[in-house]
């Protein structure tokens, strides 16, 4: 089973992660440099985000994010945190659960990851 946060290979190495969208970076030609994006507007993004905040004189850990971004990241995590809660509940209670119990138990968790799992980050505003 994968750990939290962690991208691993088979052989257990961290795979190397885009710099924009933290997506797992498909393998690198045997030569020339490193590939720190999985696609060009990636590269794009990075580029003017990094741009934005030297504009408004950020540190490299200060970010600028919309709060209605960060307010539907944190519905969706409620929303998780919630059905993990409800799963623990459930498989905490004594009884033997039938095959149907777990998949629906399953099926409940998957439903509130889903939208973390297809989540992307809005592009930086781009002032005109
Ligand atoms: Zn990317």
């Amino acid at each position: 089973m994968t750990k939290v946060g962690v991208v691993e290979d088979a052989a257990g190495e961290r795979l190397p992660r885009c710099r924009w969208c933290r997506r797992v970076l498909p393998p690198s030609a045997k030569t020339g440099r490193r590939r720190q994006f999985c696609r060009q507007a990636c590269r794009q993004w990075d580029w003017v985000a990094r741009q934005r905040a030297r504009e408004l004189e950020l540190s490299e850990t200060d970010l600028v994010v919309a709060r209605s971004e960060l307010d539907a990241l944190r519905d969706d995590l409620y929303v998780l945190a919630c059905a993990v809660d409800d799963a623990r509940r459930d498989l905490a209670a004594p009884g033997k659960r039938s095959e149907r119990e777990l998949r629906e138990l399953l099926d409940w968790l998957l439903d509130a990851a889903e939208p973390l799992h297809n989540r992307e980050i809005a592009r930086p505003n781009v002032p005109t």
